[in-house]
């Protein structure tokens, strides 16, 4: 498969090899079995392969879209989690244990950070964060890291890790490289080819694409599998075949998608930089961007996010009535579906909390499926109420 474009692959992955053309929804919990031998040869293959043996385990449908993530990945297994967030915990527990250190990127997603500070820690489980452009990252690394996990690019402002040389360094010291990989969302980044060894999904976004379903996958090399196999069953995770279905569907249309929202959003973004209201825009495909030299060398397209921050001098609460005036751009958490939506940022979730200056007023946004042009006069509309 591997000389198959990824366009193709995408109309290809997860399906039957006959009947019908997309793979069934199947529900249940019990799995028959005609014998005792037969039912306990099940039982003893399951712990190091998949094997039909209960729900909990997974079914046809959910084996679908483990594979086909796992192919879109490039690595040897996939697990899925009822959402993204779920993914990401059963990273940290199924490789970290009390004693043990994680450095985080600070562009980590923000539940992710929460989860650290709030649960990790009761564990004994200590963590720290690094600025991803700190080119001496490394003197963050403590002689009982045993993960660093990294979000490249990361929420919020896109800073990109170098994968390629942070995993040197990380498999020089058996340190295990762990990447979100929503950005990217498979298509437009391969964390798994840089150098990491485990890549997570929040499939909630662009792999569903259509704000209707929740979904996390965690997809490692061979030899970091069974540690995700363990926690995953241990915790109980597993997704419904109907969520799974979802999921697959919304994969057939990924790369299309990525490519309008990566265009409607780099049309938007370049034309938001030249408003007098505007003083900075973070959108990794804009020239100029601090991020763009390692997003061209690194990653393969765009998508529909940008974060904006407004004039420092304007008022937040004229701001934020503009903004709710905004007719297409919906006000919400995620991103990834097809529509365009706008987030107000706190600066204090973010580096810019660390710079001498306050920062003005930020918002992310996130351009839709819409036409860019509506999108404009949107914002157009948006900017001339700030006068
Ligand atoms: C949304 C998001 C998640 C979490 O996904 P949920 O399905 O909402 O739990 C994780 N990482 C990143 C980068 C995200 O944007």
């Amino acid at each position: 498969m591997t000389s198959v474009s990824r366009a193709s692959l995408l109309a290809r992955l997860g399906r039957p090899s006959s009947g019908w053309a997309n793979t069934p929804i199947v529900k249940g919990s019990t799995f028959l079995f005609d014998n005792i031998a037969q039912w306990r040869e099940a039982r003893t293959r399951r712990q190091s392969e998949r094997v039909l043996s209960y729900g909990a385990r997974g079914n046809e449908t959910v084996y679908a879209l483990e594979d086909a993530i796992t192919a879109l990945e490039g690595g040897y297994r996939s697990k899925l989690f009822p959402t993204g967030l779920a993914a990401i915990a059963a990273t940290f527990l199924a490789y970290l244990k009390a004693g043990d250190h994680v450095l985080l990127s600070d562009g980590a997603y923000q539940p992710a950070k929460r989860l650290c500070a709030d649960q990790l820690s009761r564990y004994g489980i200590a963590h720290s964060f690094f600025d991803a452009r700190d080119a001496d990252w490394r003197r963050h690394l403590r002689p009982e890291t045993r993960m660093v996990y990294v979000e490249s690019p990361g929420s919020l402002l896109y800073d990109m890790c170098d994968l390629p040389e942070m995993s040197r360094e990380c498999r020089r010291r058996g340190i295990l490289l762990c990447a979100d990989n929503t950005w990217g969302s498979s298509l437009n980044y391969q964390p798994l080819e840089l150098g990491c060894d485990v890549s997570i999904l929040a499939a909630t976004k662009y792999l569903g694409g259509h704000s209707d379903v929740m979904m996390g996958s965690v997809t490692t090399l061979e030899e970091h599998f069974q540690p995700l196999e363990d926690i995953s069953v241990n915790l109980g995770q597993v997704v419904s075949a109907e969520d799974a279905f979802l999921v697959l569907r919304g994969l057939r249309t990924l790369q299309l998608r990525l490519e309008r929202h990566a265009s409607g959003a780099l049309e938007i973004a370049g034309w938001l930089g030249s408003q007098a209201a505007i003083r900075t825009v973070w959108h990794p495909a804009l020239p100029g961007d601090a991020n763009h030299a390692l997003w061209r060398r690194d990653a393969r397209g765009g998508n529909g996010l940008l974060t904006v921050e407004f004039d420092p001098a304007l008022d937040p609460e004229r701001v934020e009535q503009a903004i709710d005036r905004l007719e297409f751009f919906g006000i919400g958490s995620s991103w990834g579906g097809y529509e365009s939506l706008v987030l107000p940022i706190e600066a204090s979730g973010t580096r810019l909390a660390r710079e001498a200056e306050k920062p003005g007023y930020l918002l992310r946004l996130h351009v839709g499926l819409e036409d860019p042009a509506d999108l404009k006069s949107d914002l157009e509309r948006l900017l001339a109420a700030l006068g």
